[in-house]
């Protein structure tokens, strides 16, 4: 890996070059793992499924009333069909349909193969043996055939592709009980910081309650990854050393945060390059310049900023698609919206900046967004309170309340 940003004076990596570097540099783990169709659910499926029956495997009702030929409909006349059986749903009817004859089926039941019609139990009349069957009687109605919804050997779901309810629910209509999935990606991760102080302890003069962990604890919550939080370190490099060697030994990736600015107490970039190797630490954006990608050994490193604001913003747009790709999932386009900005918004070119905002819509489908208040990378509260970030490229100087803006929305679970 080529460190392109060792210099302090380097320039900072758009973000687009950023995320193409980290392309280029990981590569998806691919190794799968067998797991039973109840526990698929939020996986990354290994290998396409194909259908292993047909789905209906056999000719059914779609209706509740009665299955007939239509060679027995004349046109322009009623007729009467002689009743002789019933066929359940689960309790097909055993005989064979003479001409002259119908049974009685009920939806999801077996039509006999003598059969091709269906016709609602509302359109006829019945005194028990007969059916009296409409002069508009029409054939090959309310009838399932075989296959209709998936042929035997035809694709069901090609892989990659994160298994959701209905995907469980399809593979269970083919009886798939198992299916192969990516195996999880192992993340450790720790804070980094004399200031820390553990939740729970009281917080003396200059210190500081450590809330990174708790949000990088919520953001790995994915059946997808195997996290590990290994807890706060504090501004001691030989330490920060030994745990750093550490968490690249038994995981995939390990995440820090903290300490990777330019500070006398920043030492991330410092051990990155000694045990490992550092690919880039500046990127423009805002929050979140500094942010140091790099490997040791095998395993992938990301120095995240401290302030918490940062942390979110460049895991949202940073880590979680490496993490992906790692995981060998697709890349999802995510959805950009424009909106009227109602506000008016400081900004210095330079960066792209990520600003807090609060979308609404009116009536007619109109987006609107207004800054949901202090854009500090320290204000956690006005990042509660947002429902997307307004998107402001590298050369924007500020924006006027009225001009149109890009928004995304703040992502979801829902990445694939
Ligand atoms: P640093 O990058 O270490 O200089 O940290 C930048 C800012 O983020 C400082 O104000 C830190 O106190 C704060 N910070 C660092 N780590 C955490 C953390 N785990 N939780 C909350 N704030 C933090
Ligand atoms: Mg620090």
């Amino acid at each position: 890996m080529i460190d392109l940003c060792s210099q302090e004076s380097s320039p900072m990596l758009p973000i687009e070059d950023a995320l193409a570097r980290i392309k280029n540099t990981i590569h998806p783990l691919k190794a799968s793992e067998t797991v039973l169709l109840k526990d698929a659910l939020g996986r990354i499926l290994s290998e396409a499924v194909y259908a292993p029956i047909n789905s209906p495997n056999e000719t059914n009702s779609a209706m509740d009333g009665y299955a007939f030929s239509s060679a027995e409909i004349t046109k322009g006349r009623e007729f009467s069909l002689n009743l002789i059986g019933t066929s359940w749903a689960g309790r097909p009817f055993k005989g064979v349909l003479q001409a002259g004859q119908c049974i009685r089926v009920f939806t999801g039941a077996v039509v006999p193969s003598e059969a091709d019609s269906i016709i609602m139990q509302e359109h006829v009349e019945s005194d028990g043996q007969w059916i009296h069957f409409p002069i508009d009687t029409i054939g090959g109605q309310h009838i399932r055939e075989v296959g209709e919804d998936m042929r035997q050997g035809c694709l069901l779901l090609a892989s990659p592709k994160k298994l959701n309810a209905i995907d469980l629910g399809l593979l269970a209509s083919a009886g798939v009980c198992e299916v192969s999935v990516n195996r999880p990606v192992k993340i450790a991760f720790f804070s980094t910081g004399d200031e820390l102080t553990e939740l729970g302890k009281p917080l003396f003069s200059g210190q500081i309650y450590d809330s990174n962990r708790y949000a990088l604890h919520g953001l790995l919550n994915d059946i997808n990854y195997i996290a590990t939080d290994m807890g706060v370190i504090g501004d001691d490099k030989q330490l920060l050393e030994e745990r750093f060697i550490e968490a690249a030994k038994n995981h995939d990736v390990f995440i820090t945060t903290g300490g990777v600015s330019v500070g006398e107490a920043d030492y991330v970039k410092e051990i990155l390059s000694r045990c490992g190797e550092v690919n880039f630490w500046k990127i423009a954006i805002k929050p979140g310049k500094p942010l140091a990608f790099g490997k040791i050994g095998d395993c992938y490193f990301f120095g995240l900023p401290g302030n918490p604001v940062a942390v979110i913003v460049t895991f949202q747009y940073i880590v979680s698609p490496a993490l992906k790709h790692l995981l060998g999932a697709t890349e999802t386009k995510t959805i950009k919206l424009a909106a009227i900005c109602t506000s008016t918004l400081k900004k210095a070119p330079g960066r792209q900046e990520y600003q807090r905002g609060i979308l609404t819509q009116d009536a007619v489908g109109n987006f609107f967004v207004a800054s949901s208040g202090k854009q500090g990378s320290n204000i956690m509260k006005s990042l509660s309170e947002a429902n997307c970030y307004i998107v402001l490229p590298v050369a924007c100087e500020g924006i006027q309340a009225g001009e149109r803006v890009m928004i995304d929305l703040i992502p979801s679970d829902e990445w694939i």
